[in-house]
């Protein structure tokens, strides 16, 4: 047999891997620490009970759109859910980018942008951001006058840095490429932890869209659900390249049923934002360089010791971080999940201890 082989394209791609050890504190893929509340379960487990098991889910996933459109003050028409919102992200670049089309990412930036645009085929341009990981609009200008991306992504918060970009970014890189006829892409998987949000600019008029997940601030990783806030006009598009049948019955329940829970999932976001409050002052206090953060993670940067060594360390006490060390543009820097106090508190000891 001769092999079949993979398509030429693909072959020098690696898959997205984070690596999962055993340990008594996973700190390494920003998931909420905290399970949603008892009452969701409870109240998840009856509505599966009366679920339709031989029927096919509803494929419009209709409770579920209006549920989150009136959730954002929008119209069903305005949103599309998938499995997790890289799901999502890959419908929009089945649909916008693809063969002789190119995406926009600006590094450093959360590696799935790229990596789901390669996998479609969509070539990708990238743009630095600034020494403190800001976005350039000159940068933004040229990158885009150059390439005329199909697709520009943004990301704020972004992953790994945590960096909000200022209220005026997405208006700005709108102008850029609207006259190409270029869609924004706007990735909030991180929008609740802090107060900016593009999603007051999705309309119409805009070649706007922006991306939330249950996975973080809804503490629902295990759901694997994601949506889009977009015109309606592309969304009509994206149900074109979504395979029929695709979110199931239980996910789309579950996504119904947390949105009774909106006042215990912002609680929890609040506790998460004091949390990383504390974790910033003290990290502040030690011999490393931390980056401000809107999101429940945290990028720091040890000073006297190679990040890889501080890594394996944590390691050693059972704690687990994202070891980012040998990310391009992010040279010695390791990532820290905001945990529970308990959590924290390990890992902020442990460092102290390992810092010399
Ligand atoms: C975690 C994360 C996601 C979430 O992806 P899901 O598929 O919804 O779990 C999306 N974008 C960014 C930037 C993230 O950090």
């Amino acid at each position: 047999m001769s092999r079949p082989r993979v398509r030429d394209d693909l072959r020098v791609l690696d898959g997205y891997h984070s690596p999962q050890l055993d340990v008594d504190v996973r700190l390494n893929t920003n998931e909420s620490p905290e399970p949603p509340p008892s009452g969701f379960v409870a109240a998840l487990a009856e509505r599966l009970a009366g679920l339709e098991w031989h029927r096919y889910p509803d494929r419009a996933a209709r409770e579920l759109r209006e549920r989150l459109a009136e959730h954002h003050g929008v119209t069903p028409a305005m949103v599309f859910a998938a499995n997790g919102s890289n799901e999502v992200i890959q419908s929009v670049l089945l649909a916008f980018g693809g063969a002789g089309r190119r995406a926009a990412v600006f590094e450093p930036t959360y590696a799935m942008h790229g990596q789901i645009a390669r996998v479609t085929g969509t070539e990708v341009v990238e743009g630095e951001r600034t020494a403190d990981f800001a976005l350039d609009l000159q940068t933004v200008a040229s990158l885009i006058t150059e390439t005329s991306p199909a697709v520009t992504f943004l990301c704020s918060p972004n992953n790994p840095t945590g960096v909000v970009d200022p209220a005026g970014t997405v208006a700005g890189v709108l102008d850029l490429v609207e006259p190409g006829g270029g869609l924004v892409v706007v990735d909030e998987a991180y929008g609740q932890f802090t107060p900016h949000s593009a999603l007051g600019q999705v309309g119409d008029g805009a070649a706007l869209a922006v991306t939330r997940t249950y996975s973080k601030t809804w503490a629902m990783a295990g759901a694997r659900l994601g949506y889009l806030i977009g015109p309606e006009w592309l969304v009509s598009e994206l149900e074109k390249v979504a395979l029929p049948y695709h979110l199931s019955s239980p996910t789309q329940a579950a996504g119904i049923v947390a949105l009774d829970f909106v006042t215990e999932m912002e609680a929890r976001v609040a506790r998460l934002v004091e949390q990383r409050g504390r974790l910033v002052s003290r990290l502040a206090g030690l011999d490393v360089d931390v980056w401000p953060s809107g999101a429940n993670f945290v990028l720091f940067r040890p000073r006297p010791l190679a990040g890889d060594e501080v890594w394996r360390a944590l390691v050693d006490r059972s704690i687990l971080v994202r070891n980012c060390s040998s990310w391009p543009r992010l040279a010695g820097c390791l990532r820290v999940t905001v945990g529970t106090p308990a959590e924290n508190d390990a890992f902020l000891d442990a460092l102290e201890e390992i810092l010399p």
